[in-house]
């Protein structure tokens, strides 16, 4: 079987065991949203980020809000997320750049999302995808582990993960395959023990196939 073919059949159990594809963020497709819990978002969970956010959009409304945001103000709001200095940081030039290079409207091209403080590859794909539905794969710590486990690649390099997947899945799934991959990690191929005796894709992974042969 080729990896294109493989993955189509991936998609396609994805797809029916997960039938909704949400974002783990939510921004409710809000751009500015989505561009701020994005930067909060490294190196901590979802879950966190979600629940500063509800009050964090509501002392911060706009991007202007945090661009001009006094010192320690930001810092204060989001302190429980891990590295929040930084963060606040990025967020308050960030948030600059859009309001006064490009009027508060974030733009779609990755070269041009890739200047925002705080914004690698990983964050523009997730916004090119849910805002703009331009696709990426979002080559996050799920995505990496669980496409390397099913043989789709061979390391850890999130740029090579995102080139492999982006050539074996069509621009207009990728998005949603990334949201899936990370429901997936979540409930059954983890980190730490994978399930893959109860996983509806253990006849396809390599890990697994692997395992049997070593007997472990
Ligand atoms: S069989 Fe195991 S390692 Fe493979 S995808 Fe499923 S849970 Fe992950």
């Amino acid at each position: 079987m080729t990896n294109k073919t493989k993955a189509k059949k991936i998609i396609n159990l994805l797809e029916e065991k997960y039938p909704d594809a949400v974002c783990g963020l939510e921004a409710n497709k809000d751009p500015y949203k989505l561009l701020v819990m994005a930067v909060l978002s490294a190196q901590t969970t979802d879950k966190i980020v979600n629940k500063v956010a509800k009050t964090l959009f509501m002392r911060f409304p706009t991007p202007e809000s945090i661009a001009y945001s006094e010192q320690g103000e930001l810092e204060q709001e989001i302190r429980t997320i891990g590295l929040f200095n930084s963060k606040a940081k990025n967020l308050r030039l960030a948030c600059k750049r859009l309001v006064e290079v490009y009027g508060g409207i974030l733009p779609s091209d990755m070269k041009e999302l890739l200047t925002f403080a705080g914004v690698g590859r990983k964050v523009a794909n997730l916004i090119r995808g849910d805002i703009f539905s331009l696709g990426g794969i979002v080559a996050d710590t799920h995505c990496i582990r669980i496409c390397g486990k099913l043989g789709f690649v061979g390391g850890v390099n999130p740029v090579v993960v995102e080139r492999t997947m982006d050539a074996l899945i069509p621009k207009e799934k990728q998005s949603d395959f990334c949201h899936r991959i990370v429901l997936f990690g979540r409930e059954l191929c983890n980190a730490k023990k994978p399930k893959c005796e109860e996983c509806f894709l253990k006849e396809l992974c390599e890990y697994n196939k692997s395992n049997k042969t070593t007997g472990c």
